[in-house]
């Protein structure tokens, strides 16, 4: 894993543009729904913005600022949607997203760090594995029930099916629902059962690396046991930090499919069909993690000459290739859906607003981003919200709650299995 010091260059690159606050001009539609930080939005002080928050590491590794609580809760109000960085990569070369994480990392390194929601989480996570302290004999609780889901014991098959916390304990219908996509496509297929743990990227991103590598440790064990080549998920949270995560602290050989791109294979192969029309406009939020931070990360080293030239060149992870027609053209595919878009789509979709640990450290916060997307979403004249993050779900769900009858939200899986 970098080092905050990695990132020196980038600190030392920024030239106070404030492109990382604004969608690429020639993407917006007018200065409404133009700006892309959730922070500087609800804020409006640089401090709170990538720009910001790469001072503020800069300052704090050259000794010039100090801690105090004030600082922490800056640092941990940023939702780590990666906005900041897909648009300032989108004028130059540098890692905003990388150096807010590190700077997190350095936090809890220095003692100053996480917040105390999330010292907590890591501390149910060492014993039940689980980011909400639950018992872990009740994880896979939702492959017993109901009848029908045949092929989700733990057997060695070249696809699993990672669940994830959030789905496994608090929305088993998405767990169920994509089994029975599975199936529905004749995908043979294992789940980890007892042996499936938290996929540690709400470790990772609140800074707690290495309780985050032993969960990655954990679970790659599992899967290779099995002879798994092929990792399917229905959690953004989840498929994120497989293709984000993993590869900086581990080999990882395996291919990570989300469970829109086996649907719309499955439909291409003729071995899926829709055959329920449902009646409805919707609108897609792209996850930040299934979106614009979902690219497999490729370890860099090596040496950054003048005007930031990296030898050997590196892979940049510019958020273009997220994963964003699959869900698109298996919904639009469905008779009776019309899909509609918002504004702020694909690589600058703006986040639920409850991303990074935001929605338990920072609850109010969390709704005022949400609040804006839940605006936008309206405004495209939508009936329902679809998307495919247990955590967005939940954000989504608690600003639909304050403004009864404004559309309702809808987990892509669902959708899926109500038109089979
Ligand atoms: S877009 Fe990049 S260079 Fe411009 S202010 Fe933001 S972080 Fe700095
Ligand atoms: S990661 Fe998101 S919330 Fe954090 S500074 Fe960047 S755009 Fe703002």
């Amino acid at each position: 894993m970098n080092q905050l010091a990695d990132f020196r260059h980038t600190m030392q690159s920024c030239n106070h543009c404030g492109q990382c606050k604004w969608v690429l001009g020639p993407k917006t539609r007018g200065y409404d729904f133009a700006e892309i930080c959730p922070i500087h939005m609800q804020f409006h002080f640089d401090a709170y913005s990538g720009q910001g928050l790469l001072h503020i590491a800069q300052e704090l590794l050259d000794g010039e600022l100090q801690y105090d609580p004030g600082l922490r809760d800056l640092v941990y109000s940023c939702t780590a949607c990666g906005a900041c960085d897909t648009n300032c990569k989108s004028i130059r070369d540098m890692e905003v997203l990388d150096t807010i994480l590190a700077l997190r990392a350095k936090l809890v390194e220095d003692g100053q760090g996480p917040m105390p929601q999330y010292a907590r989480m890591a501390e149910a996570m060492a014993r039940t594995h689980n980011i909400y302290g639950r018992p872990h004999a009740e994880r896979a609780a939702w492959a017993g029930e109901p009848a029908g889901l045949s092929a989700t014991t733990s057997q060695p098959a070249p696809v699993a099916y990672f669940a994830g916390c959030a789905t496994s304990y608090q929305r088993p219908d998405i767990a169920r629902n994509t089994v029975r996509i599975l199936e529905a496509a004749g995908i043979a297929h294992t789940v980890l059962g007892a042996d499936e743990h938290c996929c540690g990227g709400p470790l990772w991103r609140t800074g707690q690396i290495d309780a985050a590598a032993r969960q990655v440790q954990e679970n790659l064990d599992a899967l290779q046991r099995r002879g798994v080549q092929t990792i399917v998920t229905s959690c953004a949270e989840c498929f994120g930090t497989l293709r984000g995560f993993y590869p900086r602290v581990a080999d990882f050989p395996f291919e990570v499919k989300h469970i829109s791109e086996i649907v719309q294979e499955a439909l291409d192969a003729g071995r899926l069909r829709f055959s329920k029309p449902l009646q409805t406009t919707l609108t897609w939020h792209d996850p930040c993690l299934l979106g614009r931070l979902s690219e497999p990360y490729v370890p860099w080293q090596g040496e950054i000459k003048a005007f930031g030239r990296h030898v050997p060149a590196k892979a940049w992870r510019r958020g273009q290739q997220g994963v964003y027609d699959a869900p698109r053209r298996v919904l639009g595919a469905i008779a009776g859906i019309e899909v509609v878009e918002m504004v702020r789509n694909e690589e600058n979709a703006l986040c639920c607003g409850g991303g990074g640990g935001v929605r338990e450290a920072f609850p109010e916060q969390a709704q005022v981003t949400a609040a804006e997307r839940i605006r936008e979403a309206t405004a495209t004249g939508a009936d329902t919200l679809v998307s495919s993050c247990p955590f967005c779900q939940d954000t989504f769900e608690d600003g639909l709650a304050r403004q009864p009858g404004a559309m309702r939200y809808r987990d892509f899986t669902q959708l899926v299995v109500d038109a089979l």
